[in-house]
């Protein structure tokens, strides 16, 4: 994610309900209630991510998602979903939490057999007919209505844009729009089906693989992942688009989605999209996934959003003439560089994010460097400076801050963008370039489809590096202040010089 930088009216936000993570219960203490008469109230669970300690759901890993929504041509009325879930039992369950807040829902199966189901919190919990046993496959079936009207005081989950609508799930508003385990420590892989009226056109992550058209001249349009993706980066627009087809690297299928009004006119940007594939190719290696291309919405989310194969931008970044060429080709790297970093590579848990958002940063700057002579230093300069500042305000990188109450994108603070790079860039100055490339390189090839944490960045830079990094990324990630920069004794953050 990437806020864009212009003066926006501050919305109102309300305080969601709060939740608490609840351990599983025991095998034995499990057994013994199916045994009792009155089971206890169900209560929303999580998997205790120290910053959305709501977020996801203990005893279980899914596998897969086939989402069906039908949208009837009106973006302020209930789409009708029906969510499949293919999910593995990783310890008894006699109920199954789901992540699902912002629909009806209308029925429960599991295994094709009626369940019981109740929301609270914001937890779907399910009650299979019977106990699910550890290694035990469940097919979950929900339909429900996915609503894309924001509930008052949240938001993320739909985006409604002047055509239709498109997804902004990131960090924690996937079960806004369909129920799931949503934490991106459990990804799966996606199946989208949308059906959509006549004369529009729907587009979601991966690859299409069926387009089907109906009598009443309606069209539904299938969409497969080939790679592992967590449910903060579904993407399903819906929209008078077009998409616009051509080849990266190697023959990598680029395909774009803009209003078809604007094509003309976004094409200067959308054709640079090969270009900047290939500079990221020769920095960190192939391309993670199956397709890439840039989605752009008539909508006003305040940011860019790196959705797996197709990232979300706000149409104004491409049309304003307040931004200049360098900033918005900058900006379209972050998010492609985001492809590998934070997509491909995932955080185990939010507070990894600066992982996400370093790196992507990072190639955002070197992007500016090498095409645009925005020299690195001088940025990184200015970014020494702040550093401190941005520690207090947002903790260290490594260690956010909680976000603020009811403002949960509030966790992408400065501290996780240039705050985040400084410390790339402080790495660099510590073990030189060729060393620094290696642990790039390695890095996206060693997680690439899986999760990873920031003890895993320290040891493999350790081992690219030939020596202990411990103690330099201990102050670097978790000290209250920023360490001195290798190589530039003479930079000073606002706090040591006195502004
Ligand atoms: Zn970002």
């Amino acid at each position: 994610m990437l806020l864009t930088p212009r003066p926006k009216a501050t919305r109102t936000k309300a305080l969601r309900t709060r939740r608490v993570a609840v351990a599983l219960l025991a095998a034995s203490a499990s057994a013994a209630l199916i045994a009792a008469s009155a089971p206890p109230p169900a209560t929303p669970l999580g998997i205790g991510d120290r910053l959305f300690p709501h977020l996801g759901n203990p005893g279980y890993d899914v596998a897969s998602y086939d989402i069906a929504f039908t949208y009837r041509g009106d973006n302020s009325k209930p789409l009708d979903a029906v969510t499949k879930i293919d999910a593995r039992a990783t310890a008894p369950l006699e109920r199954v939490n789901l992540d699902f807040a912002h629909g009806k829902v209308r029925s429960v199966e599991v295994n094709g057999k009626a369940a019981r189901f109740v929301g609270t919190g914001e937890d779907l919990v399910v009650t299979p007919a019977a106990p699910v046993a550890p290694g035990e496959r469940m097919l979950i079936t929900v339909r429900h209505t996915s609503d894309p009207v924001a509930a008052k005081g949240a938001e993320g989950g739909w985006v409604r844009t002047g055509d239709g609508l498109a997804m902004a799930n990131q960090a924690d508003a996937a079960h806004l729009v369909f129920p799931c385990n949503d934490h991106p420590s459990d990804k799966a892989d996606f199946t989208f089906r949308i059906t959509a009226p006549k004369g529009l056109t729907a587009v979601a992550n991966g690859l299409p693989v069926a387009r089907t058209r109906h009598g009443g001249g309606g069209t539904t349009w299938s969409y497969r992942t080939r790679h592992p993706m967590a449910t903060e980066l579904a993407q399903v627009s819906i929209g008078r688009s077009s998409v616009i087809r051509r080849k990266g690297p190697n023959g990598l299928p680029v395909r774009d989605v803009v209003p078809t009004k604007d094509r003309k006119t976004l094409e200067r940007w959308l054709k640079k999209t090969p270009g900047q594939l290939g500079w990221m190719e020769k920095k960190v290696g192939r391309y993670p996934f199956e397709a890439y291309g840039v989605l752009i919405a008539q909508a006003q989310t305040g940011y860019e959003l790196e959705t797996q194969t197709l990232s979300l931008f706000e149409r104004e970044l491409f049309t304003r003439p307040e931004y200049p060429e360098w900033y918005v080709d900058s900006i379209m790297v972050h998010e492609l560089a985001h492809q590998w970093f934070g997509d491909s590579v995932s955080p185990r848990s939010w507070s990894d994010l600066w992982l996400n958002e370093g790196h992507a940063t990072w190639y955002e700057a070197l992007y500016a460097q090498e095409k645009a002579q925005r020299p690195l230093a001088v940025r990184m300069r200015d970014a020494y400076r702040q550093s401190d500042a941005w520690r207090a305000a947002g903790g260290p990188p490594a260690a956010p801050k909680e976000p603020a109450p009811g403002q949960k994108i509030s966790i992408f603070r400065p501290v996780v963008y240039d705050g985040s790079a400084l410390v790339l860039y402080a790495l660099r100055q510590e073990i030189g370039q060729p060393a620094f490339d290696r642990i790039e390189r390695a890095w996206v090839h060693e997680y690439r489809d899986g999760n990873a944490t920031t003890d895993d960045f320290v040891r493999l830079a350790s081992q690219e590096a030939g020596r202990d990094l411990g103690g330099f990324f201990k102050a670097w990630l978790y000290g209250e202040k920023t360490p001195p920069m290798p190589g530039h004794p003479d930079w000073r953050t606002s706090t040591t010089d006195g502004k």
